[in-house]
């Protein structure tokens, strides 16, 4: 089916991080949290999937995307400023906020999709692992930080700090105590850090219908 394309402005774009950007555009559609769209610089030309990582309810959609050098699209991307255009589809997907408790499971810019349901009002009885290499790139740290207090982990496999654990999301889940088993377990990121958590996960007991992934190939 065709995906529905249409013409956005940029209201603003920054560099949060070395190599790291978040961009917005007015809102102008309904979406999910968790929900993707297409972004591509011409009408015509390729085009990528992003996770939008604003609250359902707010004025903008906001993107947050790395650089991938070898890259087609991101490298041109963070060359945009405000008043540039870009081509978006509409939102689709199926990574969306379900009642039941949760372990949201992040790395990188993987956590956009969880960081849109926390504003979306969609954070009850729901903790984040987020996984980093450096402590810089905890995107949005203060916000979970203030709302989910306990329930947020942070795990950096470069840097040490007392209020993270040193390693990966992989290595945390393999040590922690309690994963409980009527829990629904949401994985976002990387293509090798979902499917080695999945695989951890499913050693541990967990069934596999209860693990929901969207995975950033
Ligand atoms: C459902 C879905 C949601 C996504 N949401 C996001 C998002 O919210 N934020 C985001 O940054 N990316 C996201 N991605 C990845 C995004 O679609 C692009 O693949 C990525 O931005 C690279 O695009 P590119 O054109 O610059 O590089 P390409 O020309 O597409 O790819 C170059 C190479 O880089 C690899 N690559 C892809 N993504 C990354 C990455 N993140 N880091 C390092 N290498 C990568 C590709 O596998 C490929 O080998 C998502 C992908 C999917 C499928």
């Amino acid at each position: 089916m065709q995906q529905q394309l249409s013409k956005k402005t940029l209201s603003f774009t920054d560099e949060i991080a070395e190599g790291v950007y978040l961009l917005g555009f007015e809102r102008d559609f309904e979406f999910k949290a968790g929900q993707v769209i297409g972004i591509g610089m011409e009408k015509e030309g390729p085009r990528r999937l992003y996770s939008i990582c604003s609250g359902e309810r707010e004025h903008e959609i906001m993107i947050l995307y790395n650089v991938v050098e070898e890259g087609y699209l991101t490298p041109r991307l963070c060359d945009l400023t405000e008043g540039d255009e870009i081509w978006v589809t509409g939102p689709r997907g199926e990574f969306l906020y379900d009642s039941a408790p949760a372990l949201w499971i992040a790395s990188g810019t993987g956590v956009a999709p969880f960081y849109s349901m926390l504003r979306s009002g969609q954070h009850e009885n729901k903790t984040l692992i987020h996984g980093e290499r450096y402590l810089e790139r905890f995107y949005f740290y203060n916000e979970f930080s203030e709302t989910l207090g306990e329930q947020y982990t942070r795990c950096c496999s470069a840097e040490d700090d007392p209020a993270v654990f040193r390693g990966r999301v992989t290595a945390y889940l393999q040590q922690v105590a309690a994963l409980p088993s009527d829990f629904k377990y949401y994985l976002c990121g990387r293509a090798e850090m979902v499917v080695e958590t999945r695989d951890i996960l499913i050693a541990r007991g967990i069934p596999y219908n209860q693990i929901i992934s969207e995975i950033y190939f």
